[in-house]
């Protein structure tokens, strides 16, 4: 049975020595949430992971959800599990006060959604939909609607969804066919089938809200002609009470690969009664809200399973016993070594803590910046550098660190060997687990599009270029470090490889957009491997500060050493993106479809 155990030393790292937020630069953003607090914070919250939610993760993978009756239920222990949730106040820490909600800074509650994560992916993702949601209902609807809902929603006693995907269309939505109707007191009669509905359908909640996206006569064809609407599967009177069956019903839940404690559901609405967040035609700008931040949630499952994959992988390689090191046996008196004396195996476990101490790292830096926007002082300027970065990285958070976190969930299965495949030690999960991060809030290859048509063209350039002079200052102003030399000189070579691939996009991808296109994914793992380079150096620099008084901590002699091997092992990738992007399309256009 796998085990967890929140990695609260390195967060907070992340957090007060790496980020500062504790410095003059946040003003009071984070006045709440001193060092002690979040050490406070992060050991009550990870004692429930350990204790509580992180043993249902093999039974409720087990068991799965069923449907019976037209209703869904939940693996055992997932209700009294959700129950402890709500009881800790977990489920507001974020959210407004007005509502309800504790007005907590984001990062602390994405700090929060990594350990969730990690200890069971398939019943975070209730909680996760719920903040999503609530989020749009927040931003988007009128004050009404709010009142009515939120804190409900903020208190988890209903949960919430988001039902974008049809049979027919998933990444382009603009096909959707779910109607609505208006009636004469201003609300919308819904009717129509979704599908692949994460948190569907369960019985953890009394209700449960489902932002929908649907079209409205007199709109135009494809995404302009989209609204978002409220439609709870239960009635809701002026009062707040719950009243009457809303026609939501499910069709199935689907049989999947993975999080199967997580029902997965087709959910069809039949004349259901909505209520419209925000205008008519803006649905997906709205919906947005909800994806952007369930984006950056996403990009935390994959830290997040890489994780808890990486944990058990150490535990095992510290106990196998097998064969002896190839510089002579290392544990005397025993028939052969621990696995981990083998230098391959070594090195698989410090590729997987370099990936995820940058993804950390990533995740507490995009959280910070969306900290700055909600709650910093009134400057523009400095809150549009903030969302501009934030809308740069995003498909990186989204797409590079699921595609990572699943190729380190394989690695850490690798690891146990034959034993990985068995399903008695729960790395088979990890991966099937992990697998759908890449695949649902826009597959990787859609971030890896979004990236390279959208984000780099940005302010004509502007934002990635302040992204790469960000790079080359840092380098410059390290330069002369001699103990970190060969990382600056790694990360240089690295960022000019990024810089000659841009160079080579901006050319090349607009004579011929296949160029681009075909490049897409390279592009996305490169810009990922020179961010965590340049994430490394500066982790770095800030242990090696910390080792001037505090000589023997070996936490932070462990990051000089990982950054080190990030920048030797993992940073000259780099150049093989580079070279692998400037191919181009030719050789891709060469093959005409009929010949595949
Ligand atoms: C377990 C699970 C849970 C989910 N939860 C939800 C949920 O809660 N709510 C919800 O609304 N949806 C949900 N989804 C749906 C998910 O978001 C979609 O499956 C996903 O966005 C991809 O859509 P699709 O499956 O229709 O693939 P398609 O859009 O048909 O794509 C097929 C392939 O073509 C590629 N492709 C598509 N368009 C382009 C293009 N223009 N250029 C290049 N390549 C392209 C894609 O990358 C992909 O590889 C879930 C799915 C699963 C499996």
């Amino acid at each position: 049975m796998p085990t967890y155990n929140a990695p609260l030393a390195d967060s907070l790292f992340v957090l007060f020595d790496l980020l500062k937020i504790d410095s003059d630069k946040y003003g009071d953003i984070f006045a709440d949430v001193d060092r002690d607090t979040v050490s406070a914070i992060g050991e009550e919250f990870g004692k429930l992971m350990t204790d509580v939610v992180a043993p249902l993760n093999v039974s409720g993978d087990q068991q799965g959800c069923t449907l019976a009756n037209g209703t869904v239920s939940t693996p055992d222990g997932f209700i009294e599990a959700f129950e402890a949730l709500k009881a800790g106040g977990w489920t507001g820490l974020v959210a407004d006060p007005a509502y309800g909600g504790q007005g907590l800074p984001l990062t602390m509650g994405n700090m929060l959604s990594e350990y969730l994560n990690s200890a069971n992916m398939a019943f975070s993702m209730y909680y996760g939909l719920t903040i999503g949601a609530y989020a749009a209902i927040h931003t988007c609807a009128s004050d009404e609607l709010k009142a009515k809902f939120l804190p409900k929603m903020v208190a988890c006693e209903w949960t919430g969804t988001m039902n974008l995907t049809e049979p027919h269309c998933g990444t382009d939505l603009g096909l959707i066919r779910t109607k609505a109707v208006e009636n004469s007191d201003g609300s919308f009669d819904i009717t129509g089938t979704k599908i692949f509905i994460s948190a569907g359908d369960h019985d953890m909640a009394k209700n449960i809200i489902h932002l929908v996206l649907a079209r409205t006569e007199g709109l135009p064809e494809g995404v302009k002609g989209l609204s978002l609407f409220l439609v709870p599967k239960i009635n809701v009177d002026d009062e707040g009470n719950l009243t009457d069956s809303n026609h939501v019903s499910v069709g199935s839940i689907e049989e999947k690969m993975g999080i199967h404690g997580n029902s997965t559901c087709v959910m069809n609405f039949d004349g259901s009664k909505g209520f419209l967040i925000g205008e008519k035609g803006r649905g997906l700008k709205n919906m947005f809200i909800m994806m952007n931040e369930a984006r950056l949630g996403v990009g935390i499952q994959g830290l997040a399973l890489s994780e808890v994959a990486f944990q058990n992988a150490r535990e095992y390689a510290l106990d196998r016993r097998q064969g002896k090191a190839a510089t002579g046996q290392k544990d005397a008196g025993e028939t052969a070594d621990r696995i981990i004396h083998h230098a391959n195996i070594k090195a698989q476990l410090m590729s997987m803590r370099c990936f995820n101490e940058a993804s950390r790292a990533l995740v507490g830096e995009i959280s910070v910046l969306t900290d700055v926007i909600h709650y910093g002082k009134d400057d523009d300027k400095i809150k549009e550098t903030a969302k501009d970065r934030i809308n740069l990285l995003t498909p990186i958070v989204k797409g590079f660190l699921t595609d990572k976190g699943f190729d380190n969930a394989v690695v850490a299965q690798q690891i146990f060997g034959g034993h990985g495949y068995i399903a008695e030690h729960g790395m088979e999960q990890f991966v099937r687990d992990s697998r759908i991060a890449m695949l649902y809030e826009g597959t990787n290859d859609i971030q890896a599009l979004d990236l390279i048509s959208r984000k780099l063209p940005a302010k004509h350039g502007q934002t990635v270029m302040a992204y790469l002079q960000d790079i080359g200052g840092f380098i410059v102003a390290n330069q002369d470090n001699e103990q970190l030399k060969d990382i600056i000189e790694a990360l240089q070579k690295a960022a000019e490889a990024l810089q000659g691939a841009l160079g080579y996009l901006m050319e090349h991808g607009q004579k011929n957009p296949d160029n681009a296109v075909a490049a897409a994914h390279d592009f996305m793992h490169l810009m990922g491997t020179v961010t965590f380079g340049h994430i490394w150096a500066k982790m770095a620099l800030v242990a090696q500060e910390k080792l001037v008084d505090d000589a023997d901590n070996d936490f932070y002699k462990s990051k000089i050493i990982l950054a080190k091997y990030y920048a030797n092992k993992h940073l000259p990738e780099a150049k093989g993106f580079q070279v692998k992007i400037m191919s181009g399309a030719d050789v891709i256009n060469a093959m005409p479809i009929e010949m595949i």
